[in-house]
Order: C-alpha cells, then structure tokens, then sequence
C-alpha cells in the first residue's frame, strides 16, 4: 500500500454545520486534511466528515467550546503535537442571539461576545505561535455585514463581529512580514439554521439579488483567499452579500 502524503492542515471552528460546514468541504476538495471543530452537535460533525470521506478527502472531527480558554488551550495542544502545525486557521464559530439593548441580558451579550470575539483570542493565538516559528500560514475570520450595516436586536453580534474586523487588520499588519496573511469574509444572509427565523418577505426587501446566499458561495471566498491566488491579499475584508450596501 503506498503511504500517505502529507497533507496541508486546515482547522475549521463550527465546522459541523452550516457555512462552515461548506468551508470544511471546500478545503478538503481542494487537498487539505481537515479538522472539524463543533460545541455540541457531534452527528453533524461526524456527517460533515463523511462528506469530506465522500468526496476524496481527509479529516477528523473536534469538539471544544472556543469561548472555553482552558478546553480550547488543551485541544489546540493536543492537535498541534499530532499535526506539528496547523497551515490554514478559519475562524467561524459564531452565534446570534438577537435582542433590544434595552433587554438584553448579561447572558445574551456575554455569550455573543465570548464566541466570536473571545474564541478567536482562544484558538487563534496558539495557532498562530506555531505559523510565526515556520514563517507561514492564512487565518480567515468570518465576520458579518452586520458589523458595517445596523440592525435592529444586534448590538452585541454586530459589536462581536466589527471587533473581529477589527482585529483583522491589527494582526494582518502585525504578521504580514513573517508570511502570514490574515483576512475576513463577511456574508450577508445566508441559508442556514442561523436565519431560519427571518421571514423570508423581509429578505426580499433587503437583499438587491432577490434571495439569500449559499454557504458553498461563502465557501469559494474562503477557499481563494487560503491559496497562493490570493497572496497579496492581507487586511481585508471581502463581502459575500448579494449587493446589501
Ligand atoms: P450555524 O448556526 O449554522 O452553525 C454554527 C456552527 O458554529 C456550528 O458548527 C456550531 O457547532 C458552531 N459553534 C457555535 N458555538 C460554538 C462554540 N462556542 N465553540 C465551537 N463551535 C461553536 O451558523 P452559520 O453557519 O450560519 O454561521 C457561521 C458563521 O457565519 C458565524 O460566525 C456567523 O456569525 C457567520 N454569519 C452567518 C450568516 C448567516 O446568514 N448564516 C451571515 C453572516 C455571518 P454545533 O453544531 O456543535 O452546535
């Protein structure tokens, strides 16, 4: 049997489901072995692997809780000794939970904040120590329009998600002299469990394209700005929004 070549290691976080679910599947088409990050949903995380199976590709499934310091330090440990190095981070672990400021519990914005904001502190840093000892290595951020545009009952997903834009550029200019490029892509709305609750007259009305986005249209952004096509890229931000302003 021939032995298996090594493979370039991407880590997806939320990977189970959704957008990143899609991420996860263009990244092992295209010859990446994959790691699967998910909370809690490990049947989803198990059939988003078995896509991965399905079309050629490797992989394996993780689960911790990225707003969870000390869970995520100790996974991260554990697959940075098993991998020697993770090549291509993308940060797409997100939640909403929509409420007026005036309402919103401690519960509600912390949670938002912690996920987004704080499990990008917890995964990326440790990852990153390890790309700045080989001088190479592509983070991607998934970030919203909601950080640019106002809505209504999303102050602590919109104040999560301009921190990661934010911090983007920050960091992009920080490492882009050792190699590393750092970027964000920011999606409109897209079909997934996350916006099952928007009526869908309501996105016709904001969307100029007439219809949501595909996780998979998400998916080929992230997909080009992890590659040599997207080389000079660093510090952006890219929308995927079928034209909201
Ligand atoms: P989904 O709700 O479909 O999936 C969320 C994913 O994140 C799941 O894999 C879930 O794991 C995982 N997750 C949630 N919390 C944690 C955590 N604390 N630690 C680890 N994993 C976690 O979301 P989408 O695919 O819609 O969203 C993905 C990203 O895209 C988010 O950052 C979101 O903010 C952003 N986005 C989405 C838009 C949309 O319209 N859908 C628009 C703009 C941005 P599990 O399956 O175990 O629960």
């Amino acid at each position: 049997m021939k032995p298996l070549l090594p493979m370039k290691v991407a880590l997806v976080t939320g990977g189970s489901r959704g957008i990143g679910r899609a991420i996860c599947l263009e990244l092992a088409k295209n010859g990446l072995y994959v790691i699967v990050n998910f909370l809690s949903n490990q049947k989803a995380a198990e059939e988003t692997l078995e896509l991965i199976h399905e079309a050629g590709g490797r992989g394996e499934t993780v689960c911790f809780d990225v707003a969870d310091q000390e869970a995520t330090e100790k996974s991260l440990e554990a697959l940075l000794i098993r991998h020697e190095a993770i090549d291509i981070l993308v940060n797409n672990a997100g939640i909403a939970a929509d409420s007026l400021f005036v309402l919103m519990s401690n519960e509600e914005w912390t949670r938002v904040l912690n996920t987004s904001l704080l499990g990008f502190y917890n995964v990326t840093r440790p990852v990153l120590k390890k790309m700045v000892t080989r001088s190479q290595g592509v983070i991607v951020i998934i970030s919203s329009v909601s950080a640019r545009l106002g809505h209504r009952g999303q102050t602590n997903y919109s104040a999560a998600k301009a921190g990661l834009e934010g911090a983007c550029r920050s960091l992009a200019s920080e490492v882009a002299r050792l190699g590393i490029r750092v970027n964000a892509v920011a999606p409109g709305l897209i079909e997934t469990e996350m916006i099952q609750a928007i009526p869908k007259t309501m996105i016709k009305q904001i969307i100029p394209m007439g219809r949501v986005g595909l996780p998979e249209e998400v998916a080929k952004v992230v997909r080009f700005l992890c590659f040599e096509d997207a080389s000079y890229i660093t510090g952006q931000v890219i929308s995927v929004n079928g034209g909201m302003i």
